[in-house]
């Protein structure tokens, strides 16, 4: 079974196509089933409904998003598993308003994405006034590791894509690093392998392998996502992806059903037949 996790569309105001158009475009490359999972609204900079315009969607839109994914799963149903998602932001001091977000709509799952660390943005290539790239780093993985702890997440969205800006150490497993990845495993939650980083200038999936292999040692389970902000790049590197799985020991990833996870068998050469994979 193969399964994306990680898709956006044209509500965040960076990503082209509709909800219809990523289903679609997974049914032609043969998926099983396709998770939605756009970025949540942008609570922490503003009161206002719409913060940010080419970050996130609108917070009046979120009913409106949830209402559309579970009109498309049930239009759907005998081609394709359309399982409703979201992209939380992780943001410290926010985690009780996005449980309690999540807990109120009837969702398969939601990833737990740290891109802020305050009002400074994980993508910027400035660092904040003041803090050096290994302040940064460090004070990623603590938010991470809240993430966690916190209950409101299923998956923990791109676990070291911190790197795509340079602000990380050259080391590749940092004592702290691998803290957080026991406070991961600790918490029962998943991690995806975002192949996003293979199309990047990073040119690392997050995580990188190193990370994957510490993942693998404490028993975190993996997810698939491609990241896609465009409907044909939905399974971008997916034959990648569980090929280097595989490679670290990995024999399942994860789905999950009403924030239920199941283990699904890794199946190499069902993938390597995806169209265009
Ligand atoms: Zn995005
Ligand atoms: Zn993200």
């Amino acid at each position: 079974m193969l399964i994306d996790h990680h898709t956006h569309h044209y509500r965040c105001g960076h990503a082209k196509g509709t909800l219809e158009d990523v289903i679609e475009a997974a049914i032609a490359k043969g998926l099983d089933g396709i998770g939605l999972s756009d970025h949540s609204p942008i609570y922490h900079l503003g009161d206002g409904d719409h913060v940010e315009p080419g970050r996130a969607m609108a917070k009046s839109e979120l009913p409106r998003y949830v209402a559309e994914m579970a009109a498309l799963k049930e239009r759907y149903r005998d081609r394709i598993d359309v399982k409703l998602g979201v992209e939380s932001d992780h943001v410290d001091g926010w985690e009780e308003h996005y449980k309690q977000l999540w807990e109120s709509y009837d969702l398969d799952y939601v990833i737990g994405s740290v891109h802020w660390l305050g009002d400074w943005n994980i993508f910027d290539p400035r660092l904040p006034e003041g803090k050096d790239a290994w302040e940064v780093y460090e004070a990623y993985l603590l938010a991470t590791q809240r993430a966690a702890r916190s209950g409101a997440y299923d998956i923990i969205g791109h676990l070291d894509c911190i790197k795509t800006r340079g602000h990380m150490p050259t080391r590749a497993i940092t004592p702290l690093l691998e803290e957080t990845i026991r406070v991961i495993a600790e918490s029962g939650v998943a991690i995806e392998l975002n192949t996003s980083g293979w199309r990047k200038s990073v040119q690392e999936c997050y995580p990188r392998r190193e990370v994957l292999e510490c993942c693998f040692h404490y028993g975190v389970p993996v997810a698939l996502g491609s990241d896609a902000h465009a409907p044909e790049l939905v399974a971008a590197g997916f034959e990648r992806a569980c090929r280097l799985l595989w490679d670290v020991g990995y024999r399942e990833i994860v789905t999950f059903t009403k924030r239920k996870r199941e283990s699904i068998p890794i199946d190499l050469d069902r993938v390597r037949r995806l169209a265009g994979g």
